[in-house]
């Protein structure tokens, strides 16, 4: 198996609401990443997935807990030269290419960003890299000229693709990169990242809400709920065998073209909203939506456990 490059330890993130309320956005995760793997990370709005990904990028500072990316502790005081070579290392896509591209900036000097910042070329060469990389995501170099209103939800992702490909990259954290898109054109995008992570040896966090769209892409899957994570498998145990109840419940609102998997997954109902992080529920954070939840779910957190080979859960039904 290739060698970690992200290792997650414990890691936390509180926001101070008001001076009695806090918001546990993520509570405590600890996994780690493979070196040219594709981790799928999925969950419900409010369950942290998106704050994870901004700790591991640096957009925030964990409250507590280590993360460590090729062997550095980015959570801990580096000198300066190192931190600029992590920043150009891990790179993000955004959920919102429309909201996240300067409208007034043409799109060469959007994807010319990173090479500016980081003095990576200039003039000509500059403009050639620019043009291979507007080729790489599938668009023209006379693209370069336009403004990002002059095209479509999915070129505007392929442009925020190819600004964070720009810097040379290592580590991509896709955060919900193809959500805001039309499902006919999601696929593309999808495809479009899983060929650049081949050719540009590339390891992704593609953070997504569904587990269908992670699915197809992901070596392995960690399933997130409330600041916790619940499930982590490779992508085909999660869907053959979920242990978790979230995840079978997640799972149980796909529709599923296998009828062998169809027989063997029983249907959970996933009712309401998740509860508050501001005050989640003692024990297990699911307890107040699993059928299985008894006493014990109440009144202790369960532990985080290997309970197949490379197959981890939280819950006390294992
Ligand atoms: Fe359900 Fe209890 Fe397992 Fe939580 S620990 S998922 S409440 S059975």
């Amino acid at each position: 198996m290739p060698e970690e490059i992200l290792q997650v330890e414990n890691i936390k993130k509180y926001f101070q609401i008001s001076s009695d309320q806090t918001v546990k956005s993520v509570d405590g995760i600890s996994f780690s990443i493979h070196s040219g793997e594709t981790f799928g990370l999925v969950g419900e709005s409010g369950s942290g997935k998106s704050t994870l990904g901004k700790m591991i990028v640096g957009l925030y500072a964990p409250t507590s807990g280590t993360i460590r990316f090729d062997g550095y502790e980015l959570t801990s005081d580096l000198d300066r030269s190192t931190r600029r070579k992590l920043n150009r290392e891990v790179q993000m896509i955004f959920q919102d290419p429309h909201a996240s591209l300067n409208p007034r900036m043409r799109v060469g000097d959007i994807i010319a960003e990173g090479i500016d910042a980081y003095r990576l070329a200039k003039g000509k060469e500059r403009q050639e890299m620019v043009y291979s990389l507007l080729e790489k995501v599938g668009l023209h170099p006379e693209h370069a000229q336009r403004f990002p209103h002059e095209f479509s939800g999915g070129q505007r992702q392929r442009i925020g693709i190819a600004r964070a490909l720009a810097v040379k990259p290592k580590f991509i954290v896709a955060d919900e990169p193809i959500s805001a898109l039309d499902v006919s054109i999601q696929a593309q995008v999808v495809n479009l990242l899983d060929d650049l992570k081949q050719e540009e040896n590339l390891t992704y966090l593609f953070i997504a809400h569904d587990l269908g769209m992670v699915k197809h892409v992901s070596d392995r899957i960690g399933v997130m709920y409330i600041g916790k994570m619940m499930e982590i498998a490779t992508s085909s145990d999660l869907f053959e065998e979920p242990l978790h109840p979230y995840t079978q419940a997640l799972l149980s609102a796909n529709p599923v073209p296998n009828p062998r998997l169809a027989r063997k997954r029983e249907r959970i109902v996933l009712s309401g909203d998740p509860p508050s992080p501001v005050s989640p529920p003692s024990g297990c954070r699911f307890r107040t939506r699993c059928p299985y939840a008894t006493n014990i779910c109440k009144e202790e957190e369960p532990a985080w456990k290997e309970v197949r080979t490379n197959h981890w859960t939280a819950c006390h039904l294992y």
